[in-house]
C-alpha cells in the first residue's frame, strides 16, 4: 500500500489516517522537518488516498496507488489536485502571487471528479510576501471541499499568520537502519553501498535514493588517497594537492570529506558504534591509523576545518586552509613529529 512504501514517519501518517477516519481532517496542514526525508511523498500519498477510486479502508485508510486518479496525482494531471512550487530554473526560486491566484480561482468550484480539491505547496517558505497574503485569504475562509498541504524544511521562514492557519505536523528524520533497508530494497545495490549512502545522506532518504553511487565512491577514493601515509609524509605532495584542489574548486568538498573521515577515525579510537562509520569498508585501515593517532590533535583539526567552513568564501584562502589541514592532520596521525612552535 502506498503509505507503507514510505520510510519512517509512522506517527504523522497514522495521525492523518485517524483524522480521515474520524472526519476530522484539517483544511490546511504544514508538514515540516529536515529536507528530503519524505514530507512531500507523504503529502502526495495523502492526496492519492483522499481521491482514490479504489481506496482500501479495511485496516487503514490508504490508496490503491494504481487507479486512474492515483496515477494522475503523481503525474500532476489530476483535475482536482494542484501543485505549487518555486520555479527550479530561477536563480532565486520563489512562489509568486500569480501561482497562488490561479489556484484560488480553481478552489471556488467543487471538485470535478474526486472528493476534494487539494493543493500541495512545496518549499512553502519560498512564498513571496504578496503570495503569502493571497494564500492567507483562502486559508482564512477555506472552502469545505478544499485541503492545503504546505511542505517546508524551514517553517520559521513562513509568516506566523500562515503558520497559525495550518495544523503543524512535524516529521522526524528516519533512522539510518530504515534508510539503509529502503535503499537496498529500492535500488538493489550491495549492502555495503547502501550503508555508505545511508550514512552519507544522514537520514535524508530522498538523497540516499538518488545519489549516484559510482560518483560518490570515486570522490571517496580521491579523499582516501589524500590521507594515505605516503601522501601525507611528503610536504611536496601536500603542497601540490592543496594547489590542485583549490584551483579546481574542490577545496570545500575535500574539507567535508576529510571531516567525515576524521570523525570515523575518532569513532574507532573511542570504540564507538561502528554502524555509524561512513567508511565502514575501510575499518582495517582506520584501526591501523587509530593505533598511532592523537585524539586531541584530531579534534583540533576538526574544529579548524569547521572554522574554515564558516568563513565566507571570499575571505578564505582555500589553498592555505587545505595546506594547514593536511600538515596538522599528519601530526595528528603520528606520521611526523609534532612541530614545536616557538
Ligand atoms: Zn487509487
Amino acid at each position: 500500500m502506498p503509505f507503507a512504501e514510505i520510510t519512517g514517519h509512522e506517527q504523522p501518517i497514522s495521525l492523518l489516517q485517524a483524522s480521515v477516519r474520524n472526519g476530522r481532517l484539517a483544511h490546511a496542514y504544514l508538514f515540516h522537518g529536515e529536507a528530503r526525508i519524505g514530507k512531500w511523498m507523504t503529502a502526495v500519498r495523502l492526496a492519492q488516498a483522499l481521491n482514490c477510486e479504489q481506496p482500501s479502508h479495511t485496516d487503514s485508510f490508504d490508496s490503491c496507488g494504481h487507479c486512474r486518479s492515483c496515477v494522475q496525482i503523481v503525474a500532476r494531471t489530476h483535475a482536482d489536485c494542484f501543485v505549487i512550487e518555486p520555479d527550479p530554473e530561477s536563480a532565486s526560486p520563489q512562489i509568486k502571487i500569480e501561482q497562488v491566484r490561479e489556484i484560488e480561482q480553481q478552489f471556488v468550484y467543487r471538485p470535478l471528479i474526486g472528493e476534494r480539491k487539494i493543493c500541495l505547496i512545496d518549499e512553502a517558505d519560498r512564498l513571496t510576501i504578496s503570495a503569502a497574503n493571497a494564500l492567507l485569504k483562502t486559508l482564512e475562509e477555506p472552502p469545505g471541499h478544499g485541503l492545503f498541504i504546505l511542505v517546508t524544511s524551514r517553517p520559521h521562514a513562513l509568516p506566523i499568520t500562515i503558520r497559525s492557519r495550518c495544523q503543524g505536523l512535524r516529521f522526524t528524520t528516519p533512522a539510518r537502519t530504515q534508510v539503509e533497508a529502503a535503499v537496498i530494497l529500492k535500488r538493489e545495490i550491495p549492502p555495503a553501498d547502501a550503508h555508505f549512502l545511508a550514512v552519507l545522506a544522514d537520514g535524508r532518504i530522498g538523497e540516499a535514493i538518488e545519489t549516484n553511487v559510482a560518483e560518490v565512491r570515486a570522490r571517496q577514493k580521491e579523499c582516501l588517497a589524500l590521507v594515505k601515509p605516503q601522501s601525507l609524509t611528503s610536504s611536496t605532495a601536500i603542497l601540490a594537492a592543496a594547489e590542485v584542489l583549490a584551483k579546481s574548486d574542490r577545496g570545500a568538498e575535500t574539507l567535508s570529506w576529510l571531516t567525515r573521515w576524521i570523525r570515523d577515525l575518532v569513532i574507532v579510537i573511542v570504540r564507538g558504534d561502528q554502524d555509524q562509520l561512513l567508511h565502514l569498508d575501510q575499518l582495517t585501515d582506520l584501526q591501523q591509523y587509530a593505533q598511532r593517532a592523537d585524539i586531541d590533535l584530531l579534534l583540533t583539526v576538526l574544529s579548524d576545518i569547521e572554522r574554515f567552513q564558516q568563513q565566507a568564501t571570499r575571505h578564505l584562502n582555500m589553498q592555505m586552509a587545505l595546506e594547514t589541514t593536511f600538515f596538522r592532520l599528519r601530526e595528528a596521525l603520528g606520521l611526523v613529529p609534532v612541530a614545536v612552535s616557538a
